[in-house]
């Protein structure tokens, strides 16, 4: 189908079933839809001539329309039309609306007092009488939207995939602190439960405990046993998969371990047991209490350097919620531990900073 074709087609129709001794003639173009989707009716004279349509409704959650083909095709006819001097009545030509106006309806119609386009009021008192019903659509999308994304920003940070701790191991005094966050494929879901044994409680993760030198060997006996345990399956990759290996020391034996596949969970716990054997201390930080919105807070404050004017990160924020919903959150972040506030600024604690990345 030409566009060109299917305009002059169209004219020519038109042209044909124009009613003698009317003056001017007037064309038409009027949205209607059905069970198949939406379609434009042609008019002529008060007579219907023709329906447009292109394609069903599928077509607009493909994402295919807008523009609508219709209305393009209807515009075209209609210029031509109206350059021999006929009148053109096309009321929504954007966007489909069966509550358009027709021609013989015009005196009855609204403005809609959102899109400026005429809309024929309806008699209901339960719903808004000053805007169209594209517009009341939109209007309602816009609610489902918002709501949806409040029930996001309220969501659990970080999703279910994740285990929800930052392990801080810290290496003697004044020497930098190894963090790592964990992730399902890390091995910390056995460090945790190696740590809950050693403490002989359930360790809560929620207030950061640390914990001693010898809980600290226990984890690292652990996590060495891991490190066999993988061992003894491993299989070292052929000398023409070594380019994408490395040759790694563990207890003084050689190995090459593939930066792929199965090599990255023996690297990380291979990784560990020499962070593990290294350290002195170690700290559990824990997601678990925070929000969506209240982690991108907290990054929010971590990218502005750690500390901020109250009123400018209520500003800043304001795509994470009201600034209700914001101000709650500070205040939360701040029983958390995660920030301190004086009333005007707002500063990351080591705590938040950690809870941050
Ligand atoms: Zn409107």
């Amino acid at each position: 189908m030409k566009f060109e074709d299917e305009v002059k087609k169209y004219v020519g129709r038109c042209l044909k079933a124009a009613k003698p001794g009317v003056e001017p003639h007037v064309f038409e173009a009027l949205w209607d839809g059905d069970t198949q989707g939406w379609f434009l009716a042609l008019v002529v004279d008060g007579e219907d001539v023709n329906v447009l349509s292109y394609g069903g409704d599928f077509r607009m959650f493909a994402g295919d329309v807008p523009p609508w083909p219709e209305a393009r095709v209807a515009s075209e006819v209609g210029r031509r039309l109206e350059q021999l001097g006929w009148t053109v009545w096309f009321p929504r030509p954007e966007t489909p609306d069966d509550d358009a106006p027709t021609y013989a309806q015009r005196s009855q119609a609204s403005t809609c007092t959102q899109c400026g386009n005429l809309f024929l009021p309806n008699d209901s008192p339960y719903v808004p009488n000053d805007i169209c019903w594209p517009c009341k659509q939109e209007r309602a999308r816009k609610r489902a939207i918002d709501k949806r994304k409040q029930q996001l920003l309220e969501s659990p940070s970080p999703p279910a995939s994740e285990i929800p701790i930052i392990i801080c191991l810290i290496a003697g005094v004044g020497a930098s602190e190894q963090r790592m966050s964990a992730m399902a494929d890390n091995p910390f879901p056995e460090l945790v439960r190696v740590l809950k044994l050693a403490s002989q409680a359930e360790v809560d993760l929620d207030t950061n405990p640390e914990f001693d030198e010898s809980t600290l060997r226990v984890a690292l006996g652990h996590t060495r046993r891991i490190v066999h345990e993988l061992l003894a399956e491993h299989e070292e990759p052929s000398p023409e998969w070594r380019f994408s290996a490395d040759l790694l020391e563990f207890e003084g034996q050689k190995i090459w371990v593939s930066r792929l596949g199965d090599g990255t969970r023996l690297r990380t716990m291979m990784r560990m047991v020499s962070q593990l054997g290294g350290a002195t201390r170690m700290r559990f930080f824990s997601k678990s209490a925070l929000s969506v919105r209240d982690a991108h807070i907290l990054r929010m404050l971590n990218v502005s350097g750690g500390t901020a004017h109250e009123s400018a990160l209520l500003q800043a924020a304001q795509d994470f919620g009201s600034e209700d919903a914001v101000r709650h959150t500070l205040r939360r972040l701040e029983d958390l531990g995660c920030v301190t506030s004086n009333g005007t600024m707002v500063t990351l604690t080591e705590k938040g900073q950690i809870l941050a990345t």
